[in-house]
């Protein structure tokens, strides 16, 4: 698939699009998801644009692996949890919605509770 510059979370990266940021620098920034599966469901998204880590440079998913470990720990802290899932779907047959690379970071046993 082709990427959309106009989907909805480049728009964020262009600040057109108003999100709650828990942390930005060159390569990613991190927001909160603004429809929770849980409290504290956060996501990471790379600057590069790429639908799926597929087309994504080596480099920008090792940046989106360091911004998740340290928006993670953060949110196990706040939210009092000793634990976290992390996940992301690659095109719409996995679930995607946004083609937009991102990384799905929820404190807490989210994943654990779905029957796989
Ligand atoms: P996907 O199903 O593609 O893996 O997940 C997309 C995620 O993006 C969903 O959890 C959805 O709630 C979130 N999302 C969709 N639109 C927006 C938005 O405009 N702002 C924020 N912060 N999250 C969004």
């Amino acid at each position: 698939m082709a990427y959309d510059p106009n989907n909805i979370f480049a728009r964020i990266l262009r600040g057109e699009l108003p999100c709650i940021r828990l942390y930005e620098d060159d390569q990613t920034l991190s927001f909160m998801d603004i429809m929770p599966q849980l409290p504290g469901h956060a996501l990471v998204i790379p600057k590069e644009p790429a639908v799926t880590i597929y087309e994504l440079s080596d480099e920008s998913m090792a940046a989106c692996l360091r911004t998740a470990k340290k928006v993670g720990k953060a949110l196990e802290q706040a939210f009092g949890f000793n634990g976290t899932s992390l996940f992301q779907l690659n095109g719409t047959e996995a679930g995607q919605t946004v083609p937009h690379v991102h990384f799905h970071v929820l404190p807490g046993a989210f994943l654990q509770s779905k029957a796989l």
